[in-house]
């Protein structure tokens, strides 16, 4: 009957739709690390001026990175002291579940340009904008159901003004270290990733291993050119604090850049391409390979 065939073929219509809807909902397009939507990240930051430690700015860039992860679902905690009468607050977005590890960056940025000016601050698009940067598309795309560990997301306050005043290096990484609840697995510290001249080496201070297994990932996309596999600098940074309580820290850091702690580390030194190229190795070191 053709009232029969008419509803057969409708039928057949509806479980087409239905099935074509399923598969969407199932099997959307991964996503990958953008060098551009990190690149925004920075001019995010750069937009509010200087961060240094205590300052309003500071404060405001604290605010965005946290809207940012809540946005993209990620658990947020702070963790505010004191140090020399200055208010310091580190970050924390957590998602995933299993043993722990740390993805870290300082979003603050040094208050004196001591290597060309001291009477003016450093803008930091690459010295701390690059780094969180990082992190915050990290937020975005990493897909946590390939991920078999937790992961936090560090936003660590107060590194740059090291020498200033009397001020240490490291406070806020260091102020984590010592409050650890569980211990993490690994620390992997990004700073100074963005320059468009980019040449990441071997770290003095880095755990060898980790180091070598970053560096062999960075290899399977094709980032030899960048990622050199020999030592070069030997660095205080982030990853420091957490290293000197035995656990595997890595920092990936390109130390020769002429703007570095001057006026001139604004946005137009920093490349999406170079961003792109650490957000992928560590997209791909969390995620396995694509
Ligand atoms: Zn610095």
């Amino acid at each position: 009957m053709c009232v029969g065939r008419v509803d057969v073929r409708f039928r057949v219509f509806l479980l087409l739709v239905l099935f074509t809807t399923a598969c969407q909902g199932t099997s959307r397009e991964p996503l990958v690390f953008s060098g551009e939507a990190a690149y925004a990240h920075v001019e995010a930051q750069c937009d509010l001026g200087p961060r240094p430690t205590g300052s309003s700015a500071n404060r405001a860039v604290g605010d965005y990175i946290i809207s940012v992860l809540e946005d993209e679902g990620w658990a947020v905690e702070t963790q505010e002291f004191a140090y020399r009468d200055t208010p310091v607050r580190n970050i924390v977005g957590k998602a995933g579940e299993g043993p722990v590890v740390i993805l870290g960056a300082h979003y603050d940025t040094r208050r004196q340009a001591d290597q060309e000016d001291p009477t003016q601050p450093v803008l930091g698009a690459n010295d701390g904008a690059s780094g969180v940067a990082v992190l915050l598309e990290l937020a975005r795309v990493l897909d946590l159901d390939r991920v078999d560990r937790q992961v936090w997301l560090a936003f660590f306050d107060a590194e740059d003004n090291g020498r200033l005043d009397g001020w240490e290096w490291c406070v806020g990484s260091s102020y984590m270290a010592n409050h650890l609840e569980v211990v993490p697995e690994a620390v992997v510290v990004v700073d100074m990733v963005g320059d468009a001249d980019q040449q990441f080496y071997f770290e003095g201070n880095s755990d060898p291993t980790l180091q070598q297994e970053l560096w062999e990932i960075a290899a399977t996309l094709g980032y030899t050119e960048t990622f050199r596999s020999e030592y070069r600098w030997t660095i205080y940074d982030d990853h420091v604090p957490f290293a000197q309580r035995s656990i595997p820290a890595v920092d990936i850091i390109d130390f020769d850049y002429p703007y570095w702690h001057t006026t001139q580390d604004t946005p137009d030194k920093v490349s999406p391409a170079s961003l792109e190229r650490v957000g992928r190795v560590l997209e791909v070191w969390l995620e396995g390979a694509p």
